[in-house]
C-alpha cells in the first residue's frame, strides 16, 4: 500500500523521510508539475498510491508572501484542485494535507481554535496564501460530503528544521537567522533583523510534526482541522538572542523597523491534539535549534550553490 508525498523535498518532507519506513514514494517537482492536472493524473497513475501525504505547497516568509500574494493565491489553489480531484479519481483511501496557524482570522480569539478559521479576514501580509491554504478545509470537507473521501487537514504551527529554505529573503525567520548570523559571524559583521522582536511565535521542530502526520494517517479520521503545536511562544527577541547563543555570535544586533513585524502573536490550542496523543513529548527549542544549526554549518556549501 503505497504512501505518496507530494512536496517531499521541502522541510516536512525531509523530516518524514528520516522517520518513515514502509512503501512511501516521495516525490518532488522533478516527477510532476502537481499545478498541471495533467502531470498530477500521470504521477497518480505511475505511484498507485493508497494513501497521500500533501506537502506541496508555494510556501515563504513574510516578505516573500507580502511581494507576491496572486502567485502564492494561484499555484496554491491550482496544486491543491488537482491533488484532491486526482486523489478522488484514483480512489486514495486517506488524504492528509496541511494547513498552518499563519492562515487563521487576524482578529482571532486566542489561543487559536479550529473552529474560528474562517471567521474573519487574515493578515493582510499574507492574504493569498492564506486563503488558498483555508480552501483546503473546504476541499476536505465537501469531498467527504460528497464523495466519502477520508481527507483531514493538520495546522502546525511555525516549523524549523533541517533541510528548510535558507534563502534569507524569501525564507521563514528560523533559516534566515541561521543563515544571516553565520554570515555575520565568519565576516567579523553585525547582524541585520527585520521588524521590532516583539512578535510571538510557537516553533516546533520538523521531527515532531513528522512524528504527528504519521499518527494522524493511522488515527485521525475527523474534518475537524488538528492544530499540532506545542502552544509554547517564544519572542522574536529571545529567537535571535539564542541562535546567537548557540553559534557563538557576539557581534551588534541591528532591528530593521522598517521590516514588517507581521502578526504581533498567534498562540493556538493544542489542546484536541493533547487529549488525542497525551503522552507526545515536544523536542524542546534548544535541541532543535542545534540540530538545524549544526546541519546548516554541515551543509553549507551545497545550500549556498543552490
Ligand atoms: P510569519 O510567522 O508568517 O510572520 O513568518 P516569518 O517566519 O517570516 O517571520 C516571523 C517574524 O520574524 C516576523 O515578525 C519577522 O519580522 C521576524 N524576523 C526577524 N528577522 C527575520 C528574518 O531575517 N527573516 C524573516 N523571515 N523574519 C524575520
Amino acid at each position: 500500500m503505497t504512501t505518496l508525498v507530494t512536496g517531499s523535498a521541502g522541510l516536512l518532507g525531509a523530516a518524514l523521510k528520516k522517520i518513515s519506513v514502509g512503501d512511501y514514494y516521495f516525490a518532488d517537482r522533478m516527477d510532476a508539475d502537481l499545478t498541471s492536472y495533467e502531470e498530477t493524473v500521470a504521477l497518480f497513475k505511475r505511484i498507485e498510491p493508497k494513501r497521500v501525504i500533501h506537502l506541496a505547497a508555494k510556501v515563504g516568509g513574510i516578505e516573500a508572501n507580502k511581494k507576491h500574494p496572486g502567485s502564492f493565491f494561484y499555484e496554491n489553489m491550482l496544486i491543491n484542485l488537482n491533488i484532491f480531484q486526482v486523489a478522488k479519481d484514483f480512489k486514495v483511501e486517506k488524504l492528509v494535507s496541511f494547513i498552518s496557524t499563519c492562515v487563521f482570522p487576524d482578529t482571532a480569539n486566542y489561543p487559536l481554535s479550529s473552529k474560528d478559521l474562517h471567521i474573519g479576514a487574515p493578515h493582510s501580509s499574507n492574504m493569498g496564501y492564506a486563503y488558498a491554504k483555508r480552501m483546503l478545509d473546504v476541499q476536505s470537507r465537501v469531498y467527504n460530503q460528497e464523495f466519502g473521501m477520508n481527507c483531514i487537514t493538520l495546522v502546525p504551527a511555525n516549523m524549523y528544521g533541517p533541510s528548510d529554505n535558507w534563502n534569507i529573503k524569501s525564507g521563514h525567520v528560523v533559516p534566515s537567522l541561521i543563515h544571516k548570523i553565520y554570515t555575520a559571524r565568519n565576516n567579523n559583521e553585525s547582524l541585520k533583523v527585520w521588524g521590532t522582536g516583539s512578535p510571538l511565535r510557537e516553533f516546533i521542530f520538523s521531527e515532531d510534526i513528522a512524528r504527528l502526520t504519521l499518527f494522524a494517517m493511522d488515527e485521525y479520521d475527523n474534518q475537524e482541522p488538528l492544530i499540532l503545536s506545542n502552544s509554547v511562544e517564544t519572542s522574536i527577541r529571545d529567537l535571535v538572542e539564542k541562535i546567537a547563543e548557540l553559534m557563538n555570535f557576539n557581534g551588534k544586533i541591528d532591528w530593521d523597523i522598517s521590516k514588517p513585524n507581521g502578526q504581533e502573536r498567534k498562540p493556538s490550542d493544542n489542546s484536541p491534539m493533547r487529549t488525542l496523543i497525551p503522552s507526545f513529548e515536544f523536542t524542546n527549542l534548544n535541541d532543535g535549534l542545534q540540530t538545524t544549526i549544526e546541519w546548516f554549518e554541515s551543509n553549507y556549501e551545497s545550500i549556498i550553490r543552490k
